[in-house]
């Protein structure tokens, strides 16, 4: 019974909508999924008929992106309420910020002579979550460049010249709103981060896990998260981090399975498990 719990959908930066990315599931022989779109939890309701429908398990997800100055770490959150008002408000206005943002992104990429305009990149967000990968989509379609990777390296990563940053909770504060919504907060691929310092001192703040299994950690990798798991008592949890092929990203749902037995232990801390 292998789960995937770290999926995109249209909803945010994912190319597919939540009814495709549950039967996708299904075909893959998953029998559990997490959508966790970034700080959105409108594409749930669709993906929870959806799944219902399809005889899978729908872990109702979120993924929250955390400033720590130099770099980011992501907080997902399993079995948060989705539909508590304070919850719901407080991601529109992280939200609103996102839309902000790509209007000062427009005026720097204008500045380095790119002309594009913030409709040309809102039209691709239609749904929810506008972020750079959506931007390097609109460069794409300009002609600027020929790859979201190309997109990312040249002007969008953290160090490029048309980077700007969007309203960001800190990892504590994130750990505390899915505590508050009833949820389970879980340090998404941590290597990614490259935090392994913070993992003690967030745990004491209320992390419940670690995203251990995921598509770009090695072998070593895993086995080392796996022995921080142990030795912090965070729950092991794994996803893909699917987003749909063609986004740079290119992971396929299901390709990290996390196994039954660690499942079954998060699933035992959801959705009554407080
Ligand atoms: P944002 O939240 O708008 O800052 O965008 C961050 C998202 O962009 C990440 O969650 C990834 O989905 C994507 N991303 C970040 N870096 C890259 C990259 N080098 N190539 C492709 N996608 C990326
Ligand atoms: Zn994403
Ligand atoms: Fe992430
Ligand atoms: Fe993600």
């Amino acid at each position: 019974m292998p789960a995937d719990l770290h999926i995109h959908s249209c909803f945010s930066d994912g190319l597919l909508t939540p009814e495709e990315i549950v039967s996708k599931a299904r075909e893959a022989g998953l029998t559990a999924i997490s959508l966790t779109d970034h700080d959105t939890v409108d594409g749930l309701p669709r993906a929870i008929a959806a799944a219902q429908k399809e005889g899978i398990k729908l872990v109702p997800g979120i993924e929250l992106t955390t400033d720590i100055g130099d770099t980011e770490i992501h907080m997902l959150g399993y079995y948060i309420d989705y539909k508590a008002e304070w919850f719901v408000e407080l991601l529109a206005k992280i939200r609103d910020d996102r839309v902000n943002r790509v209007g000062k992104i427009v005026q720097k990429l204008n500045a380095l002579g790119i002309d594009i305009k913030a409709e040309d990149i809102t039209k691709l967000a239609s749904k929810g979550s506008i972020g750079r990968p959506h931007v390097a989509r609109a460069l794409i379609e300009k002609g600027v460049v020929s790859t979201i990777q190309e997109a990312f390296n040249k002007y969008l990563d953290i160090h490029g010249p048309a980077y700007v940053p969007h309203f960001k909770l800190t990892p504590h504060e994130a750990i505390d709103t899915i505590n508050k919504a009833g949820g389970i907060a879980v340090f998404a691929h941590p290597a990614v981060s490259r935090k392994d310092e913070m993992i003690g001192e967030l745990a004491a703040h209320g992390l419940s896990g670690l995203e251990v299994y995921y598509s770009r950690h090695s072998y070593f990798q895993v086995r080392h998260y796996l022995s921080l798991a142990k030795k912090f008592k965070l729950l092991v949890s794994g996803g893909s981090d699917f987003h749909g092929m063609g986004t740079g990203r290119d992971v396929a749902l299901g390709d990290v399975k996390l196994s039954d037995e660690y499942f079954k232990k998060i699933e035992e801390r959801g959705p009554h498990g407080h």
